[in-house]
């Protein structure tokens, strides 16, 4: 269900440790920019050292404007793990992007990269969403996390996994929890950068939780997602994540592909 998003990470690592497998110029761009692997700016989140604010960029097209409850909840739920003394900002524009139907994760890159307003690492950090019009190349993918600071969130296909089977399940309660788990997967849950002391990783979808009580759970960014619940959708990181994220800060669990370390 969510293979394609896991491609999307899995053919980001790939790139990076065997540069022949693809083309030549793709490669250059991501490895002389740095744009890393999901979770490879983890620390650069959970720690201040280097980055004492962050600045959320989403870009989105007109009539795509994420809810205002999304907003909020990004930035309440970042500010529990993240250690930024100056803030958490969120800037919001409106753009016309190149690409209107079928999104790939190489394409999302490149329309993203080409969009982002500045690169992540200045003297803030810097994560970029955008939410264009479209759907993803399998469209039951709500959300992909492609790189260590990028983002899409797929609304067309959002609206369309609201479900006569539970319509207490708003397309605005999917898109918190979607963008929330995909943010996620840029802090490295789960076990995308690390190695969880806690069996919490789902043995059938890798990256993900199998709690589902946790907005890493693995249905969360799928079209099927109203037929997992019966109640409200997950939008909180549950103990065994929040255990990971401390034990990443503190150095305690060893990270690797970190695009800056203390
Ligand atoms: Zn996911």
């Amino acid at each position: 269900m969510r293979n394609k998003q896991l491609m999307g990470i899995l053919l980001s690592c790939l790139m990076l440790s065997i540069p022949m497998a693809g083309c030549a110029s793709d490669i250059e761009t991501i490895l002389g920019e740095s744009w890393g692997v999901p979770g490879g700016l983890a620390l650069a989140c959970l720690r201040d050292d280097a980055y004492r604010e962050l600045v959320i960029e989403i870009d989105h097209a007109p009539g795509y404007n994420p809810e205002s409850s999304t907003v909020s909840l990004l930035k309440e739920r970042l500010g529990q793990v993240c250690d930024k003394p100056d803030g958490i900002r969120i800037e919001l524009n409106e753009m016309s992007f190149a690409e209107t139907s079928t999104w790939t994760a190489n394409k999302v890159r490149e329309v993203a990269h080409e969009t982002m307003d500045a690169p992540p690492q200045t003297s803030v950090l810097r994560w970029h969403v955008i939410m264009p019009e479209g759907t993803y190349s399998d469209d039951s993918v709500l959300g992909v996390a492609v790189d260590a600071s990028t983002i899409a969130l797929f609304s067309d296909s959002i609206d369309d996994a609201t479900s006569i089977f539970n319509p207490r399940i708003s397309a605005e309660d999917i898109e918190n929890s979607v963008m929330v788990h995909e943010f996620g997967h840029l802090l490295g849950l789960v076990n995308l950068v690390y190695t969880s002391p806690a069996d919490h990783e789902d043995s059938e979808h890798p990256g993900h939780s199998n709690n589902e009580d946790s907005v890493m759970y693995w249905a969360v960014e799928t079209v099927t997602i109203s037929a997992w619940f019966s109640g409200d959708l997950p939008t909180q990181f549950d103990q065994d994540d929040l255990n990971d994220l401390a034990g990443m800060k503190s150095g305690e669990l060893a990270t690797t592909d970190q695009l800056w370390r203390p």
